[in-house]
């Protein structure tokens, strides 16, 4: 149909036709239901669509030709696994593709598992297209998963943008990143060094001290993360910077992501956003963030939990860490092991709600006694064997690692 239309008609259709519908789209021999998020036409006078995979995360949106789309049949389901596909032509770097793995390779565990319930919204709102496609940032080019609002005259549909490493200032061209650079002083993120063991380092960076840098470091979590928006009360959050030691210059610290944390959290959160960027992924920066910020929630002796909507990245972090925590404590009881929900919350600083997440995902939650309080969660008590914690120990490969070495933390400097 669009082949015989005039240039016209063609925007016609772009704009009232396709936008906002659904649409099967081939690739790679399988065919998929996907949402036109946006359309456009380029400078070559294509028409494109920006479109959503359903069932999938908005990070593996695309831009794809219109006329690659065809009318939905409203009654076939989508078909395959879209990840598998849109893996292949999204690397970028050799950055992407270790993150799609790492995806794939947790969904399996948590189909393999069976018992969870997925409490995040894994079918996430298409918010906006991509507009920035890859960013430059030390000795790195990341391509970007989401749409993060810099401003029009940086992030306008760019091709590429230039973040300085260590204030993240962004520029639009290389050059004046190099001018940049040459002037600018900072070595390692601002704030105190709360934390340092080997090559790494947390620092404590306050809002409120550093606006600049946080409404940077902000954008640039953005380009990363769905769900949470750009906070424009940056003086209201500290942000916990992890860093590692640059290999060729000792005497610099590279960012490598950050916690933020409400001063004052009304529904008490312990913590309100969490990054990785995709270089540093899989190397258990993750857990270390997450561990640390427990270690911060003992030390001002208040049990909470991570700010919801979790990302289905997060999530999956977040549940592996509780049932590694939890299980370790359970392993330690005596056998058998009689325990209640209140009595782990309380232990491990984990919200009791999250405690019930992660004993339904090691398969223990079924071994519960009801006393005569059943809609009291807290009044859950769980009796187990140890050879039963052991076994779930091997099923969700929860590690007894610890990443975070208590005493090498300097909490004085608060
Ligand atoms: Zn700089």
């Amino acid at each position: 149909m669009a082949g015989t239309m005039n240039q016209h008609d063609k925007r016609q259709w772009l704009k009232h036709v396709l936008l906002g519908t659904s649409h099967r789209v081939q690739l790679d021999d399988q065919e998929y239901l996907v949402d036109v998020v946006e359309t456009r036409e380029t400078e070559q006078g294509e028409m494109e669509a920006y479109v959503h995979f359903r069932g999938q995360d908005s990070r593996l949106d695309e831009w794809i030709s219109a006329y690659r789309l065809k009318p939905a049949d409203p009654t076939s389901p989508a078909h395959g696994d879209a990840t598998k596909a849109i893996t292949t032509s999204r690397i970028r770097g050799g950055v992407k593709d270790t993150t799609m793995a790492q995806s794939t390779e947790s969904a399996e565990l948590s189909t393999s598992m069976q018992g969870p319930t997925e409490t995040v919204n894994n079918d996430s709102e298409p918010l906006k297209p991509r507009n920035i496609d890859s960013i430059i940032f030390g000795m790195y080019e990341i391509g970007t998963w989401y749409h993060s609002p810099y401003p029009e005259e940086y992030g306008l549909e760019a091709d590429k943008m230039y973040v300085c490493e260590h204030c993240l200032k962004y520029m639009r061209e290389e050059t004046s990143l190099r001018t940049h650079k040459a002037s600018c002083r900072l070595r390692s993120p601002p704030g105190d060094t709360i934390y340092q063991q080997g090559e790494n380092k947390i620092l404590r960076v306050d809002g409120k001290d550093h606006k600049l840098f946080s409404q940077n470091l902000c954008l640039l979590a953005k380009l990363f993360l769905d769900h949470k928006s750009v906070y424009y009360d940056i003086e209201g959050f500290v942000f916990y910077v992890l860093t590692e030691q640059d290999s060729r210059e000792r005497r610099t610290d590279n960012l490598v992501g950050f916690f933020s944390k409400e001063k004052i959290s009304y529904e008490n959160n312990n913590l309100a956003c969490i990054m990785i960027l995709p270089p540093y992924q899989r190397k258990g920066y993750g857990k270390l963030l997450i561990e640390f910020s427990y270690e911060l929630a003992r030390h001002e002796n208040q049990i909470g939990s991570p700010e919801k909507p979790l990302s289905d990245l997060g999530y999956r972090g977040y549940r592996s860490y509780w049932a590694s925590v939890i299980l370790r404590a359970l392993i330690q009881a005596e056998d058998p092991i009689t325990t209640t929900i209140n009595e782990l919350s309380n232990m491990t600083y984990i919200h009791e709600n999250d405690v019930i997440d992660a004993l339904r995902y090691a398969g223990l939650l079924k071994f519960v006694k009801t006393t005569d309080r059943t809609s009291d969660p807290t009044a859950l008590t769980i009796c187990i064997s140890r050879a039963m914690v052991e076994h779930a120990i091997n099923l969700t490969g929860a590690g007894q690692q610890r990443w975070i070495d208590i005493d090498k933390i300097k909490w004085t400097t608060q």
